[in-house]
């Protein structure tokens, strides 16, 4: 059956090679070992659906496996990775595990090597909700291959959420949690690998262990942010929060950047002040306004109705409040006087009211009409920043209006967060300073050619790295797609030695996330 499927499976590589996919054809004899009888599983391997993983959201990267894993359990995923470490540093497979496949540049594939699809996890990994008591907080056992927005699901029955989000749902705990998870909750309790309380992994010599901040924490906060180096997370102890029912949901403009900054830094540094704060720019040239307020209603629709964008480049400051039924004055009168000390112009005050579930989940109905237009499955491009504050001004006075001259391929978000809610013990590497900013350039090149292309939007992007590093802004890059372990070293800086001993102790032969091309395989220096 195995022998049929492999058969099958070069047939396949030869018909791909004829269709110009980037690949890579692994010999038979690096296939021998996952052979017939070769592991035990709950799950399967399997070899025709290789061409499936060998892509992702980015759209811009194509490598195809060797074999894909579907666990049917933890120990699956342990006696697949236990079996490429035994057959040592000369056998070249790798394994990379594959959340939802959102990544930009191929971090979740492998050459030849075998892709674990971690939503397939299934056997004893189902999700527990804890209600917690007077002396605990709630949580949720998630596997990692579970997507957020069923996480949000299940938590919800229970009247209960978890308290940091992403701004989309339909990536997976394992995925989000070896970068950093960032959204507008950021500010105040962290990005999501701050509210982990324990993790289950899968180490790169096979072995199963559980880690948190008192058990195996290198391991914990090695793999928080760690961009899947030290082992794959099969199950994450995630801190919950009681859910709220409703979430008014406001969005106002600004024209000036010190203004739009000064008020969303004041927001998120407040006791009293919103639940979610982020932001996004507008650059549009011709006057007419993209669709910023798209099914939100304006406090004055007179006042609205007139408003001109007039060619400026504008800033859109967007919070919510969340709020239960019967705390709707309550919440109208804190919105009322947070609003009052906010420098925005008056006639852009646009609001609405949505379920929790609605808000959290906002970008998937974007998904779905973009889809629908079959602009979802585009490359995307995308460049994401953290611009220290002291910088923000410089950086942004050079890259909105003269770098970038219209905002029409994506969204631009800006927005800041807190430092002293992110862990430095974790894996994850940001700017210096107390208050940074998420900057992300979100682009889709749906044209070959011109203003709608990869190569448009790659330009600009390198453009806008390069005026930071000549300008030393002290901008770290996040979801960073870097190629050579030159670039790693010099993203990581100080922190590099520890990155490259918790490799070495964890995954020595450096079987796992090879897309992530830090690490080529059994490349480490065995004096470490
Ligand atoms: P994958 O892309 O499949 O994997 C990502 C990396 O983690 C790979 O190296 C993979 O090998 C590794 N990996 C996957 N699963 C595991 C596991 N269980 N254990 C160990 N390693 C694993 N990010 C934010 O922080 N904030 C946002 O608001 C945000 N919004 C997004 C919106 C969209 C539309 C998209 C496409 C992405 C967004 N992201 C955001 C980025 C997101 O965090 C990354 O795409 C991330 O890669 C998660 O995607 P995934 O779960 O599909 O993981």
């Amino acid at each position: 059956m195995v022998k049929a499927s492999m058969v099958c499976y070069l047939k396949l590589l030869l018909l791909l090679a004829l269709g110009g996919v980037t690949m890579h054809v692994p010999d038979a004899d690096v296939l021998a070992p996952l052979g017939p009888g070769a592991l035990r599983l709950h799950g399967h391997l399997s070899f025709h659906d290789v061409a499936a993983v060998a892509r992702d959201f980015g759209n811009r990267c194509s490598l195809l496996p060797a074999a894909v894993l579907h666990p049917g359990s933890v120990s699956d995923i342990a006696a697949a990775v236990q079996r490429v470490f035994q057959l040592g540093e000369r056998s070249p497979l790798t394994v990379a595990a594959r959340g939802h496949g959102h990544s930009l540049l191929g971090q979740s594939q492998t050459a030849g090597g075998i892709v674990v699809k971690m939503e397939s996890l299934g056997g004893n990994a189902r999700m527990q909700v804890h209600n917690g008591d007077g002396a605990t907080t709630p949580y949720v056992d998630a596997p990692g291959g579970e997507l957020w927005i069923n996480v949000l699901h299940e938590t919800l029955k229970h009247g209960l959420a978890p308290r940091s989000w992403t701004d989309y749902l339909h990536l997976t705990v394992g995925g989000t949690l070896s970068n950093a998870g960032v959204s507008g909750q950021a500010f105040r309790h962290g990005p999501q690998i701050s509210n982990v309380n324990q993790l289950e992994i899968v180490t790169g010599r096979g072995d199963v262990v559980t880690c948190s901040p008192e058990e195996n924490s290198d391991l914990f906060y090695g793999a928080l942010g760690g961009l899947g180096q030290f082992g794959i997370i099969t199950r994450a102890r995630i801190a919950l929060q009681p859910a709220p029912k409703m979430v008014r949901w406001i969005r106002v403009l600004y024209s000036d950047f010190a203004s739009f900054t000064e008020d969303q830094e004041a927001l998120i540094s407040a006791e009293k002040t919103f639940d979610y704060i982020e932001g996004f720019v507008t650059i549009n040239r011709t006057g007419i306004l993209n669709n910023w307020r798209t099914s939100f209603k304006p406090q004055d629709p007179v006042q609205a109705s007139h408003f001109q964008s007039d060619g400026r480049v504008l800033y859109c400051l967007e919070m919510t409040k969340n709020f239960n039924d019967d705390e709707a004055d309550i919440m109208e009168q804190e919105v009322g006087v947070l609003l009052s000390r906010l420098r925005y112009i008056q006639s852009t005050l646009f609001h609405t009211d949505v379920t929790y579930l609605e808000f959290l989940d906002r970008v998937h109905s974007s998904e779905l009409k973009l889809r629908a237009q079959g602009l979802w499955e585009v490359p995307h491009p995308w460049l994401n920043l953290l611009i220290p504050r002291s910088t923000i001004h410089k950086f942004a006075s050079e890259v909105f209006g003269k770098i970038l001259k219209d905002s029409n391929n994506g969204p631009i978000l800006l927005y800041p967060v807190n430092r002293a809610k992110w862990d430095n013990k974790t894996s994850v590497v940001i700017p210096d300073e107390e208050i940074f900013y998420l900057v992300g350039f979100l682009s889709s090149a749906p044209s070959l050619s011109g203003h709608g292309s990869v190569e448009h939007a790659v330009n600009l992007n390198n453009k806008i790295v390069d005026f930071c590093e000549k300008a030393n802004v002290g901008m770290k890059q996040y979801l960073a797609p870097y190629t050579t372990q030159q670039q790693w070293k010099a993203h990581f800086g100080a922190r590099w030695e520890t990155f490259e001993r918790r490799k070495h102790m964890y995954d020595p032969l450096a079987i796992l996330a090879p897309g992530q091309r830090i690490f080529p395989k059994a490349s480490l220096p065995m004096s470490l």
